[in-house]
């Protein structure tokens, strides 16, 4: 059976993400609004500014909803997707979503070096992948149940905990869709 992924389209590089997951075999929708949640199987939350997403979560109403979604549902978060998601963020009080036990700081890899792409070799998924990091955050800390999948200079870049996957550059926008295909084994409950 064919999976529903939606991907949330407040921000970032939305129809890019779309096309990934249609290549990687998923029924794809761009979700905005609560009601557009029904029959998803799993979510991705595209890149983009994790504290302007925040804001038109709450704008759209449906900050409650991702929270009650991922309860039991996967989402795959990318760039300002994984701040969302993480429990701990350097420099603010609390978190957003605080999906998973991942302390990130965001910027992270410094004003110099905003923007550049590594050659990664992430687990589970494969290697010479080309990790695209804009403004990226990086994972400090990675809590006991959460499975590294990628460094890149000694920094955690990408992790698995449980139903929920993260990576701090953006797979969308190289045509490279492992990544993608590894979240839709993870939402058809293969991996
Ligand atoms: N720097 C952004 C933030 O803090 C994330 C950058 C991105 O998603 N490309 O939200």
């Amino acid at each position: 059976m064919t999976v529903k992924i939606g991907v949330l389209g407040l921000q970032g590089a939305v129809s890019e993400h779309v096309k990934a997951l249609e290549s990687a075999g998923a029924e794809v929708s761009v979700v905005k609004n609560v009601e557009d949640f029904d029959g998803l199987d799993g979510l991705v939350m595209p890149g983009g500014e994790s504290t302007t997403m925040r804001r038109l979560m709450d704008k759209y109403g449906i900050f409650d909803k991702i929270k009650d979604f991922a309860i039991d549902k996967p989402i795959f978060g990318t760039c300002a997707g994984l701040i969302l998601m993480a429990k701990k963020i350097e420099g603010r009080k609390g978190p957003h979503l605080g999906l998973l036990d991942i302390d990130v700081k965001r910027n992270a890899f410094g004003r110099q070096v905003a923007s550049f792409e590594a050659d990664l070799n992430i687990k589970h998924v494969g290697e010479h992948f080309n990790g695209v990091f804009i403004r990226a955050p990086y994972i400090e800390k990675a809590g006991d149940g959460v499975e590294v999948l990628a460094t890149y200079n000694d920094k955690i870049v990408a992790c698995r905990d449980g139903h929920f996957l993260t990576a701090a550059f953006h797979p969308e926008l190289t045509n490279d869709a492992r990544l993608h295909e590894y979240f839709v084994q993870l939402v058809e409950g293969k991996v």
